[in-house]
């Protein structure tokens, strides 16, 4: 099958839309609040959780277990929803995660194009650019170019790029190359150096030295 850019061309994006979301959440927050599905306490919890207490940082913990540990790295492979609950991380949204690993010559993007669906557990709450039609719709078509032209990051030629589409049934992250010179290095240490954008594929893990507080 055949596709012309114009005929995929992603519409712009609507100046009212966020605010017509935001409006529509509140709507409907305010009613199930109104007929006891549920309290303003559980939501404002939720949103505590996912905001500061759920994040990539947790995906960043078991990267570099994986790093370091060839059998737990098997088992993420394996059953990444599993290998989580082993580090006491999962819930919500991360019932059914596959792990897929970048290598020498395949490197890997997820997406959803069908909405924002994200392995919640290990990444928190998926940032704005995930949920944009454009980033759906394209990196899917051309994701050499996105990654490059939206992200910096140049895959080398000789790298396969494999896009994966998330779902509600599957949610896939990527476990990221290990960086050079690394090799002796603590798992708290290399957990530092990966990076939220790396497990989406968006990007790489740091090199040493180059990570925030490094
Ligand atoms: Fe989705």
């Amino acid at each position: 099958m055949t596709t012309t850019e114009s005929s995929t061309s992603p519409v712009a994006p609507h100046p009212r839309e966020e605010a017509e979301i935001a409006a529509r959440v509140k709507a409907l927050e305010a009613m199930l609040i109104e007929k006891g599905v549920m309290t303003t306490d559980a939501v404002d919890r939720l949103a505590e959780i996912y905001e500061n207490e759920v994040g990539p940082h947790l995906g960043a913990r078991v990267t570099a277990k994986a790093w370091t540990d060839d059998e737990f790295r098997s088992r993420l492979l394996a059953d990444a929803s599993a290998a989580c609950a082993e580090l006491g991380i999962g819930g919500l949204q991360g019932e059914d995660m596959v792990v897929v690993e970048d290598t020498e010559s395949v490197h890997n993007v997820i997406v959803c194009t069908l909405c924002s669906c994200y392995p919640w557990p290990v990444l928190g709450l998926p940032p704005n650019w995930y949920k944009a039609p454009a980033y759906r719709s394209r990196v899917v078509r051309q994701p050499r170019a996105v990654l490059r032209d939206d992200f910096g990051y140049e895959v080398p030629d000789s790298v396969e790029i494999r896009v994966w589409d998330s779902s509600a049934e599957l949610r896939y992250w990527v476990l990221p190359r290990r960086p050079a010179g690394t090799d002796g290095m603590s798992e708290e240490d290399l957990a530092g150096l990966v990076t939220r954008d790396s497990l989406i594929g968006v990007g790489q893990a740091f090199a040493p030295g180059h990570s925030p507080g490094h």
